[in-house]
């Protein structure tokens, strides 16, 4: 059985300590910081986001660098709470704010998809069933067509085995090999 897709997973709020802090890219456009804090609001209120979800945007002004809260509730997501990342996930300054556990997941389809300009985490009711059943979610008309032929899901069972957490907690490069990043992504 296929077990997570990019848009769903288990918990994300709790909160890792900063390791060494990478040097911040610069001021981003303060109209990417707004359009950060919108996509938190709306996704939240259009139920995309849960109070566990997290939305991300590369930074403006650095590819190596991208932006998002602090681990709070999406729907809550001021300017003032969005950080600074490097692409290991390590927050140029976290100000000694909790970040999201999950915030791997972010960094590391960055490193992998130069081309993506923003991540969203969700666990959203309407996607979730995709990634736990045999059933594939796939495009059936044109409005769909920014999906591709097929969504790839990730089994993380391949690489965490049958009893763990769910959790996307470590970066690929960590020397403890992480809980559920597999050698190939599958996205
Ligand atoms: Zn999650």
């Amino acid at each position: 059985m296929r077990l997570f897709t990019l848009l769903a997973a288990g918990l994300c709020l709790a909160g890792l300590p900063a390791l060494a802090q990478p040097r911040s890219a610069g001021t981003p456009d303060p109209k990417l910081i707004e359009d950060l804090v919108v996509a938190n609001r709306v996704l939240a209120d259009l139920g995309v986001l849960d109070g566990f979800g997290h939305v991300s945007v590369r930074h403006d002004k650095d590819a190596n660098r991208y932006l998002m809260s602090r681990s709070m509730a999406p729907a809550l997501v001021k300017a003032d709470d969005v950080l600074e990342y490097d692409l290991d996930s390590v927050a140029v300054d976290a100000k000694g704010q909790a970040l999201f556990l999950e915030r791997f997941i972010h960094g590391e389809i960055y490193k992998a998809r130069p081309d993506v300009r923003a991540v969203v985490h969700s666990h959203s009711p309407s996607v979730i069933p995709f990634g736990v059943s045999r059933t594939r979610l796939q495009p059936i008309y044109h409005m769909s067509s920014f999906m591709g032929v097929d969504v790839p899901v990730f089994e993380i069972r391949d690489v965490a085995g049958p009893a763990s957490d769910l959790w996307c907690a470590t970066p690929r490069s960590a020397p403890r090999w992480p809980r559920c990043w597999a050698t190939r992504p599958s996205f």
